[in-house]
């Protein structure tokens, strides 16, 4: 009688494409096998694609972002590389930072629209399913 429910736990992540992931500061590392496939998919060689959409950040190439310090690919809220889109992207929010420290998870849910019904233990279980990404 008069019980009130807890609002269910939310036991998988959704991703709601608000695109806020791809816009801001923040830097889109690019592993090797990045590079070979998305220059693959532009249709350029390795040398070209890399002098046109990334710059070196601690040794490694990362890529531009528009002026409005969207990334470079972001088009209307979408990837313009989907299909091959950088590792870091694909593991998002699955990084190791986001499931293990509780103020990287705060920062990725003061964006993420897919983790705003999240609180930290709750995402902790659901990424104990997946393979994190070490560090970006
Ligand atoms: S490469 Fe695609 S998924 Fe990654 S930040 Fe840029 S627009 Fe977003
Ligand atoms: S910020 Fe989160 S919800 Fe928005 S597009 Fe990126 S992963 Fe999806």
């Amino acid at each position: 009688m008069g019980s009130h429910k807890a609002k269910p736990k939310p036991t998988e992540f959704t991703c709601t494409r608000c695109g806020n992931c791809c816009r801001g500061e923040g830097h889109v590392y690019l592993t090797p096998e990045d590079v070979k496939r998305i220059s693959e998919s532009l249709g350029l060689s390795r040398e070209t694609f890399l002098k046109t959409y990334t710059y070196r950040h601690n040794r490694r190439p990362v890529l531009t972002n528009k002026p409005n310090m969207d990334c470079i690919f972001l088009e209307k809220s979408l990837c313009a590389v989907h299909d091959v889109k950088p590792r870091q992207c694909t593991k998002w929010p699955f990084w190791k930072t986001v499931a293990t420290d509780p103020a990287s998870f705060s920062m990725a849910k003061s964006y993420c629209e897919g983790l705003k019904e999240f609180e930290f233990e709750d995402f902790k279980k659901v990424a104990e399913r997946e393979e994190l990404l070490p560090r970006p």
